[in-house]
């Protein structure tokens, strides 16, 4: 994915800065616990798509 790209993306719901996981299927968001998906490479910004990151996660900011 694009960094540029990953610059201007900003969480939907507290407007924060997202992280690119690991694996780089999901954009985290730490403040709200909550990753939203990346389909085919296209961020999928909508808090109704979103997982809820486990507290496990939420500590390991990878
Ligand atoms: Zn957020």
């Amino acid at each position: 994915m694009d960094k540029k790209l990953l610059a201007l993306l900003a969480c939907p719901v507290c407007k924060g800065e997202l992280k690119l996981n690991g694996e780089k299927t999901e954009l985290l968001c730490f403040l709200d616990a909550m990753a939203f998906p990346l389909r085919e490479g296209i961020p999928v910004m909508l808090a109704t798509e979103a997982r809820t990151l486990s507290t496990d996660e939420r500590l390991h900011k990878s």
